[in-house]
């Protein structure tokens, strides 16, 4: 088996056959010819071969080769979105009056995805603190059939231990939103989790020009997912939007690689800055869940940071205000840099009581650090800081 790089760049790339093209061929085609009824009868029996590019198409058949090659799974089902992978997983898992134990830090659009949907057909959950794994034991249930983890999560990236996860809940199925680490950083089947999803919209694709989404697991499992959620519900990615994810997937390790040490050195660059009261990296020492992370990622700690101002909401906007060559947008784990502020943004809707429950501050920036020079980045960072400290 060849090594992490080395997939990336060939998995899933055989020469096409009929014309030698190295890159696989985009095949916009929405349905396939048959040779006879026979083949026509085979092919809808047997599901293999072919047929309508809503069940299979070759571009994304190409595309997820290269995704589970990627995260060492035996199979992978790409699909439009990651909120369309996220809601495949679990409507392939769940029935009505089956229980879910999530971790309170997750990605809102997932919570009302639970909480909304899931919660009309009869599902049930519980947010539990999953830096814990007492607390995740403690909110078992007999009915319980999933765990849904992140790691690390937004925007104070705490991270699970999942492998501690696991022991505490070894019936439940345990799906795990691993977009923050990629594979590059964490192979969470490696750990015991059972389907792992990626917004591949982020590093995967990583150029911000794509939305797309992926669950990886065993074949049965990843089968079941590609069942409900591609073929019937109809949630396939356009071979267009696969083609654009497996071109980023060749340089994940190399941006990751750049991504991660620069985070790291502004991590820790920030924490030394008088106007920043305090800095969330895994790998920070200072971070709560440093050791986990130490534990469970490998080749850095990723291309996400959050850090605090000092002064508040007003410090915070202004220094976000002030920021040039670091692009004030929502979205991450795009070659540019891309900056949030929780509070004006994705976390808006809670009282600043809730924010600071969740550990969110007033002045909290979250920090998607692209590929540019750090020097640069830093130099941005500076200068903001300056205006606002
Ligand atoms: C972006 C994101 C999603 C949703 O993915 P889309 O591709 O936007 O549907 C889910 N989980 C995490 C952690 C994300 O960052």
């Amino acid at each position: 088996m060849h090594r992490f790089d080395t997939l990336a760049v060939h998995a899933g790339d055989a020469p096409d056959p009929t014309s030698g093209a190295l890159d696989p061929p985009l095949v916009t085609s929405s349905a396939f010819a048959f040779e006879s009824a026979a083949d026509a009868a085979a092919r809808f029996r047997e599901g293999t071969g072919y047929v309508y590019s809503r069940w299979r198409n070759p571009t994304v058949d190409a595309l997820e080769a290269k995704l589970a090659a990627l995260e060492g799974a035996e199979g992978a089902v790409a699909l439009a979105s990651g909120m369309a992978a996220i809601h495949a997983a679990l409507t392939a898992s769940l029935a009505a009056g089956d229980h879910v134990v999530a971790s309170e830090r997750l990605y809102a659009e997932t919570v009302r995805l639970l909480v909304e949907h899931f919660g009309r057909f009869g599902v049930a959950v519980d947010f539990v603190d999953a830096t814990r794994a007492d607390a995740l034991a403690a909110a078992l249930r007999p009915s319980t059939r999933v765990v849904y983890l992140e790691t690390p999560a937004n925007p104070t990236l705490a991270i699970t231990d999942l492998a501690a996860a696991r022991a505490a809940a070894p019936a439940a199925t345990i799906v795990v939103d691993s977009t923050f680490a990629t594979p590059y950083h964490q192979r969470p089947l490696e750990l015991g989790a059972d389907l792992v999803i990626h917004s591949t919209t982020k590093f995967l694709s990583g150029h911000g020009d794509v939305v797309g989404g992926v669950v990886l697991g065993d074949a049965a499992r990843v089968e079941a997912v590609r069942r409900v959620g591609v073929r019937t519900a109809g949630a396939a990615p356009s071979p267009w939007a696969a083609m654009l994810v497996a071109r980023g997937l060749r340089t994940l390790g190399l941006r990751m690689q750049r991504a991660s040490a620069s985070a790291l050195e502004l991590a820790t660059r920030l924490e030394a800055h008088p106007a920043v009261e305090r800095v969330l990296y895994p790998g920070l020492p200072s971070h709560p869940d440093h050791a986990v992370a130490a534990r469970q990622m490998r080749g850095g700690f990723g291309a996400l940071l959050a850090f605090e101002v000092a002064g508040g909401r007003a410090a915070g906007a202004q220094c976000y205000d002030t920021l040039d060559v670091i692009t004030r947008a929502v979205s991450l784990g795009d070659v540019r840099s891309l900056i949030t502020h929780a509070a004006s943004t994705t976390h808006a809707s809670l009282t600043p009581a809730q924010r600071a429950a969740a550990g969110i501050g007033e002045g909290l920036l979250r920090l998607s650090v692209g590929i540019e020079d750090v020097e640069d980045l830093w130099a941005d960072l500076e200068q903001a800081l300056s205006s606002c400290g």
